[in-house]
């Protein structure tokens, strides 16, 4: 099947996909699976289960039937073995590093990525024995570089938060796999399946913050990682085991009925998204505009070969007059809502360095083109001559 029709009828649970006329299956839409244990059959089913966890469910940090379906449409989509559902994106990214290094470790990272996943290389795995290097990683000259006899893992977020810097990752893939045991992981929660599949392209893993446009609504916090099912085992025996970042049932649900539109919300998210960059570009008050769809992004070559589908719903932009100018914009937005996080069906506007930026010291986000008078622009699917009056009239005010 193609995407859309994918995105809706993919692993669904119901009676008419599976043929199994039990009730849980007959119901259209997946029952809510709100318990923390399951009944065993007998004592030698519960002696069975419970060392062979993804035959059965036996208790939720173990498993549940809303998550297993998630799972499965979640590796259907990004054309991998299995995938793992965790409580948050950081959870889910905490997870599959940490089944990947150990101390002693060296990991390379992007110089440009989200600021949480930036603080849990140098903040946390540092404490840990890991060392790292960052560097930018649309240059792939500089990833080969980077590579230490130690490093065991690469880690790509494309496209990047804030700065919508785009890696190949392809080309970075070639480079990791001449070296035996480096795994390469890609954040592609800016993409979703829906405008990039990096497995394809070589990545090991791929995670995502499912709190952002695989939900769509701002309803849940969420995060998924896809791979090989060996990698994906791993991530769930023993790290979800016990860091115990579960997603709930309910959150899982929530997903589920989210991402049966994702197609046509990122269809609306990207052609907003290039009118207002469009605009934007062209604005005396602005400097510079940041979105992959632009010619004038540097790195917009490898988004048009890598992505398909458009290039997404998310821009920063570098407003004139710096901090001043960005406090009298954000504070007179109408339409567009001040706050964090990315990728619902409503538009949102923040500051990346004293928001999702804010654990960066001030000379690592100007190296990484992070600048105090930039905001990010999280596009919504609302009428974009709409949004772009409410840019016009803010900006009129600086
Ligand atoms: C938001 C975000 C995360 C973290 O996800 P949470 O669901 O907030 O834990 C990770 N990576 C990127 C690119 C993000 O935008």
């Amino acid at each position: 099947m193609n995407i859309n029709t994918d995105l809706l009828h993919a692993h669904q649970l119901h009676a008419r996909l599976t043929g199994t006329y039990k009730p849980e299956a007959m119901a259209h839409i997946s029952p809510i699976y709100q318990t923390s244990t399951y009944v065993l059959e007998d004592f030698d089913s519960a002696v069975y289960l419970n060392q062979h966890v993804d035959e059965g469910f036996v208790y939720t940090r173990f498993g549940s039937p809303n998550c297993d379906e998630l799972e499965k449409k979640i590796a259907h989509l990004e054309h991998a073995e299995a995938a793992i559902s965790l409580a948050s994106g950081l959870g889910a990214i905490s997870t599959a590093v940490l089944s990947i290094v150990k101390a002693g470790d060296h990991v390379v990272f992007g110089d440009v990525i989200y600021g949480c996943s930036y603080t849990l290389f140098a903040k946390v795995l540092s404490r840990l024995g890991v060392t790292y290097t960052r560097v930018d990683t649309s240059n792939v000259q500089a990833v080969a570089d980077a590579i230490q006899p130690n490093t065991s893992l690469v880690y790509v977020e494309t496209p990047a938060n804030p700065t919508l810097k785009i890696s190949d990752i392809a080309a970075i893939s070639e480079v990791v796999h001449q070296h035996e045991g480096i795994t390469l992981i890609v954040d592609s929660t800016f993409a979703s399946p829906y405008l990039q599949n990096p497995l394809d392209l070589g990545a090991d893993l791929v995670v995502h913050s499912a709190t952002k446009y695989l939900c769509g609504h701002g309803t849940v916090t969420a995060g998924v990682v896809a791979g090989s099912k060996e990698r994906i085992d791993r991530c769930r025996m023993p790290y979800l085991q016990c860091f115990g970042a579960v997603l709930d049932p309910f959150a899982a649900w929530l997903l589920m009925q989210g991402m049966k539109t994702l197609g046509v919300r990122m269809e609306r998210h990207c052609s907003n998204a290039m009118k207002v960059a469009q605009y934007l570009e062209k604005h005396p008050k602005v400097d510079r505009v940041y979105y992959p769809g632009l010619e004038s992004h540097p790195t917009h070559e490898i988004a048009k070969k890598q992505m398909h589908n458009g290039y997404g719903g998310m821009m920063s932009v570098d407003i004139k007059g710096g901090m001043d100018a960005v406090r009298k914009v954000m504070n007179n937005m109408k339409v567009f809502s001040l706050a964090t996080s990315l990728g619902n069906v409503d538009s949102l506007i923040q500051h990346s360095p004293s928001m999702s930026h804010f654990d960066m010291s001030p000379e690592e986000r100007y190296a990484a083109s992070i600048f105090d008078g930039q905001v990010r622009l999280s596009i919504g699917i609302e009428d974009v001559d709409d949004l772009i009056e409410d840019l016009e009239q803010a900006l009129k005010l600086v």
